[in-house]
């Protein structure tokens, strides 16, 4: 039934969330908002080495921003709180208590000093240590040695981790959404920890145990994962559990398409990698964000959905509702995805012409008399990618002319260009009402009178009163700079032009 789909996006607030990891939220949200089921926010936040202090709160704020809302899970509530695996602690024990009663898992006394010693030794003969069916019956656990002997350091207080048994022989098969068929041997799985000695369960044994009790039916996530699978499988095996549907997405790959997208990248690209800007709270470092570069929700979310994911149309603009409407797991790519900033920026210019003028100088300008800054939106809208790009605009449009375009200057300042900019300059006090039609057709009927064509003197007269060869609709740019300006700056040109 297709109102059962529940699945979740569960990141470690190991430090601040990957835009890789907002795009698997968003294909985790599309898909259950696509399959009429629930969309679950879970943190894992067992490691607590790693452990991040404001990431949590960063991820929330993230997905708050983009509007990748949670049905369920941490700050929302839920029939599975809590949603904090730290604070699910003491579940986890149980179920690996089970496995080891099952004869599925065991104990195993090792110190990190004996398993290193162990590496060192494989690697001398040219081999890899792998606490496996192979080596376990010769190490210290509960596999090897005698029940009492077990029961007397258990007793003593000897720190232990559990480890699940993985068979000796076997294969682990599952059918990926995306990869297909999946074969592993169960030779090449090592006997994973699954609780560690300070008693908090491992990434492993605590997701799969939670997306079990979640009644989680697909685990959307990144390629990353994708090795950890069939030690889930056989997780899920060991507890006699259906397991869920497996989908990993491809890969973020960096804008050449060479490698993995990294944060190295970003800085040399000067592009963001992260939602938000994060402020690292030990280095007090500063990574670039998506919102506060400028990036508009709506350009994000569009500009993310497209990586490694497509409509199968020509369609490119999609809203977050269009995107549940089009969304199928069917059609994610397998390949990894470039990421290519230049169709970020280019999501971005399509969606600020959509965003409301009023708004856009409200916040951007709001220096300037509402009218006025309206009309400067207007002007700039089409050429900027950015809005904060909306200020630097006005201001340079603001300061007059220092230098003058040279290459305009040398194919079109002319003798018709100067009569034409004279004429301009003897029309344009008699202008009364200062507005775009009404200046057009004052050039127009003195150029016309004189027998000189508007083509031939427009863009000088842009040179002029810009400096710039190209630019923003003219008529309205003089209606901005005002009229006594315009004339000053006609007069300045005229002066300060080669002469002929
Ligand atoms: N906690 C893991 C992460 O940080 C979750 C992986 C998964 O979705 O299973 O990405």
């Amino acid at each position: 039934m297709s109102d059962s789909v529940r699945v979740r996006f569960a990141p470690s607030p190991t430090g601040p969330l990957h835009i890789g990891g907002v795009r698997t939220a968003l294909y985790n949200y599309l898909f259950a908002r696509k399959m009429g089921g629930k969309f679950l926010l879970r943190i894992e936040d067992t490691d607590q080495a790693r452990f991040v202090p404001g990431a949590e709160n960063y991820i929330l704020e993230s997905l708050a921003w983009l509007g990748i809302s949670p049905d369920e899970g941490v700050g929302i509530g839920g029939p599975h709180e809590p949603y904090r695996q730290s604070e699910r602690k003491d579940l986890y024990k149980a179920y690996a208590d089970q496995l080891l009663a099952d004869g599925k898992a065991y104990y195993a006394f090792d110190t990190s000093e004996e398993l290193d010693a162990m590496r060192t030794s494989f690697e001398s003969q040219g081999s890899a240590f792998q606490y496996n069916s192979l080596t376990r019956v010769k190490l210290k656990n509960s596999i090897a040695l005698a029940p009492a002997e077990v029961d007397q350091l258990i007793a003593s207080g000897t720190p232990y981790v559990i480890r699940l048994k993985v068979p000796a022989k076997g294969e682990v098969r599952f059918q990926d959404s995306i990869r297909d068929w999946v074969h592993v041997h169960t030779s090449s799985i090592d006997d994973k920890v699954l609780m560690k000695s300070d008693g908090m369960p491992t990434y492993h044994l605590a997701n799969v145990v939670d997306d079990h009790i979640m009644e989680i039916t697909h685990v959307i996530r990144g390629e990353e994962w994708l090795p950890s699978a069939p030690l889930h499988i056989l997780l899920y095996q060991a507890f006699g559990w259906k397991a869920p549907q497996f989908a990993h997405l491809p890969l973020l790959l960096k804008p050449e398409g060479n490698g993995k997208l990294s944060k190295r990248d970003a800085d040399l690209g000067g592009f963001p990698v992260f939602p938000m800007e994060w402020t690292d709270p030990a280095t007090g470092a500063v990574s670039k964000g998506f919102k506060q570069e400028g990036y508009l929700k709506e350009a994000t979310l569009n500009f993310l959905a497209f990586l490694g994911w497509n409509p199968g149309t020509e369609q490119e603009m999609f809203s977050l509702t269009e995107l549940a409407e089009a969304f199928s797991l069917e059609r994610i790519n397998k390949a990894g995805a470039k990421f290519d900033v230049k169709k970020a920026q280019w999501f971005n210019e399509q969606y600020m012409k959509q965003q409301d003028t009023a708004a856009l100088a409200a916040n951007y300008l709001p220096n300037l008399p509402a009218d006025q800054g309206v009309a400067f939106v207007q002007l700039f809208l089409d050429r900027i990618t950015f809005p904060q790009e909306l200020a630097v605009k006005v201001t340079e449009f603001q300061v007059r002319p220092a230098i003058y375009d040279e290459a305009v200057l040398a194919s079109k300042w002319n003798a018709d260009a100067l009569s034409g900019l004279q004429l301009i300059a003897q029309a344009l006090p008699t202008v009364e009402s200062w507005e775009p039609e009404g200046i057009k057709h004052a050039i127009h009927e003195v150029l016309e009178a004189n027998g000189i064509k508007m083509g031939k003197v427009m863009q000088i007269l842009r040179v002029a009163l810009s400096g710039n060869g190209a630019g923003p609709d003219l008529m309205i740019s003089m209606q901005l700079w005002g009229k006594a300006e315009v004339i000053e700056r006609l007069a300045t040109a005229l002066a300060k032009f080669p002469a002929l």
